[in-house]
């Protein structure tokens, strides 16, 4: 298997707006932005979805959540909210196959659910 999108960002092979990285987690700006703010937060292991994770991925999963605090701070959106969202499969508008999670802010946003 050709290594996918995401993980040519993750190693360099494809550039990405870079904004965090640790050795769990990357963080870089979504190149399709919906909001001031939009960053897509990954693993540095390929997963392909949600459908896929395991028990000893946990840390990694925990640290999207945990990075996308911080980075609403940094971003200045913590106060004013933000959502994250996680996409899973065909019904889910999941279009990118390694997990991530987009995290978006910056302007006011109608309820998901109506
Ligand atoms: P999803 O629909 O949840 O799979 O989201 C995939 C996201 O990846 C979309 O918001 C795209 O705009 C974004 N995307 C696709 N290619 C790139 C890229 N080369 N760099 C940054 N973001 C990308
Ligand atoms: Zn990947």
């Amino acid at each position: 298997m050709p290594p996918c999108l995401f993980c040519k960002i993750i190693t360099g092979e494809i550039p990405g707006t870079n904004v965090y990285r640790d050795e769990l987690v990357t963080a870089f700006r979504d190149i399709n932005p919906v909001a001031p703010t939009h960053i897509l937060i990954i693993p540095n292991k390929h997963i392909d979805s949600n459908n896929d994770v395991a028990a000893e991925d946990e840390l990694a999963l925990g640290r999207l959540f945990t990075t996308a605090a911080k980075l609403a701070v940094q971003e200045g959106i913590a106060e004013s909210g933000y959502r994250l969202i996680l996409n899973t499969g065909a019904h889910g508008g999941q279009v990118v196959y390694h997990l991530h999670l987009h995290l978006i802010g910056g302007r006011k946003m109608q309820h998901p659910m109506g």
